[in-house]
């Protein structure tokens, strides 16, 4: 401990420098083994490009093809950053407009120039048009390209991004393609203190108006179980976040926890302070909200799409190891079909448990919840060191 000079003993190393919490949160993420590791990649190749089944806007079914470029990364995760983003492990810090010209000729090459597919999803770890993170002429070449070719283009972006200029001057290049914004939740207290996400629900709003004015497509993704919340909050949250989102936007997409590398949740998880969410929960949640986006069996509100990544790992979503694939295929296949009759003669025996510990969450003062943070042998967990 050291002396700050206002009589104040601190942890803090240096006393007369002003330290900020996330300074010492991320330090180990910007030694120089971490930033080696990520000035290794490849700046001429993207992170990953693969070709999946999608929907096109109008319901059609189709073939997408997904862009994850290594790009300099977010400027809000250089400043502070999401509790839970781990997209910076894919960046550099030098990539250049040749080099994201280059990424994108390797996915044409790849995919053998886009063969069958009539979607592009372009995801840059960050904001798409953000000119910090990514030049100018790098994002008229993907926007014109992708729309003179005819592809339906997704991109990401943060909600203060979206500002009118630059909404317009996307949508002259590449009218009516869809900007997806990780909302998260529709609740400004969780998104200050447990996403610490840097922008509020009125900003989040304010981007839908200017993408609607400018004729573009809405997607809203929301966060299943942000850290520092109990399984049962997260339920009752999110269905809400649903229904309060839903008439804003064409489509929403939610995305339940997982555990990505060098993340605030990570070290929670590591504590054994947080479990990822159980597919149970993202069961009853799909339950609960289809009625709200679906009123009186007429068209629906909005697009409901649940994608649990690493669903049934440790780090992603999962229930007790033996249900897992089956509930997790039940979940996927909701997404293409908005059928509720995919989760009918799905039961386990963890279910009960599973239901137990969302009451007691719900009934217990217990800010983390009640719930083991491991999957496994209750005994064994507790002798565990
Ligand atoms: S989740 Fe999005 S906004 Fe947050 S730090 Fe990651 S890339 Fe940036
Ligand atoms: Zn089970």
């Amino acid at each position: 401990m050291t002396s700050c000079g206002s009589g104040c003993s601190t942890a803090f190393p240096n006393p007369d420098r002003t330290v900020k919490v996330h300074h010492l949160v991320k330090a180990p993420e910007n030694t120089e083994s971490s930033v080696s590791f990520r000035e290794s990649w490849d700046a001429d190749e993207p992170a990953t490009v693969y070709v999946t089944p999608e929907r096109l806007p109008n319901g059609e079914e189709c073939q997408a093809a997904t862009v994850i470029f290594r790009t300099k990364g977010c400027v809000w995760w250089w400043k502070s950053g999401c509790t839970f983003c781990g997209y910076f492990n894919d960046v550099r810090d030098d990539v250049t407009s040749d080099n994201l010209h280059a990424q994108w000729e390797y996915a044409k090459r790849k995919t053998n120039d886009f063969e069958g597919c009539s979607m592009v999803k372009v995801y840059t770890s960050g904001t798409f048009f953000e000119d910090r993170e990514n030049p100018l002429d790098w994002q008229e070449t993907i926007l014109t390209e992708t729309h003179e070719r005819g592809f339906h283009l997704i991109v990401e972006a943060r909600a203060e991004m979206c500002t009118p200029d630059k909404m317009a001057w996307v949508a002259e290049r590449h009218p009516g393609c869809t900007v997806a914004i990780g909302l998260e939740a529709y609740d400004d207290e969780v998104l200050k203190f447990h996403c610490n996400k840097g922008f509020s629900t009125r900003q989040w709003e304010r981007a839908v108006k200017t993408l609607r004015e400018n004729d573009l497509r809405v997607k809203t993704y929301l966060l299943f179980k942000p850290p520092f919340m109990s399984e049962g909050d997260a339920l009752e949250h999110c269905v809400r976040w649903v229904a309060d989102s839903a008439e804003a936007s064409d489509e929403i997409s939610i995305n339940p926890m997982n555990i990505q590398k060098r993340t605030i949740v990570e070290r929670m998880f590591r504590h054994r302070e947080y479990r990822p969410p159980w597919l149970w929960s993202l069961v009853d949640l799909i339950r609960r909200v289809h009625p709200v986006i679906n009123p009186n069996g007429t068209e629906a509100v909005t697009r409901l799409l649940v994608h649990p990544t690493a669903a049934g790992k440790i780090r992603g979503a999962h229930n007790c190891g033996n249900c897992d694939r089956r509930v997790a295929a039940a979940i996927e296949r909701y997404s293409v079909s908005a059928d509720l009759g995919e989760f009918e003669g799905l039961a386990c025996e963890c279910e009960a448990r599973w239901r137990c510990e969302c009451e007691l969450d719900l009934a217990l003062p217990i800010p983390l919840g009640c719930g083991l943070d491991r999957r496994g042998d209750v005994v064994a967990a507790l002798l565990s060191p």
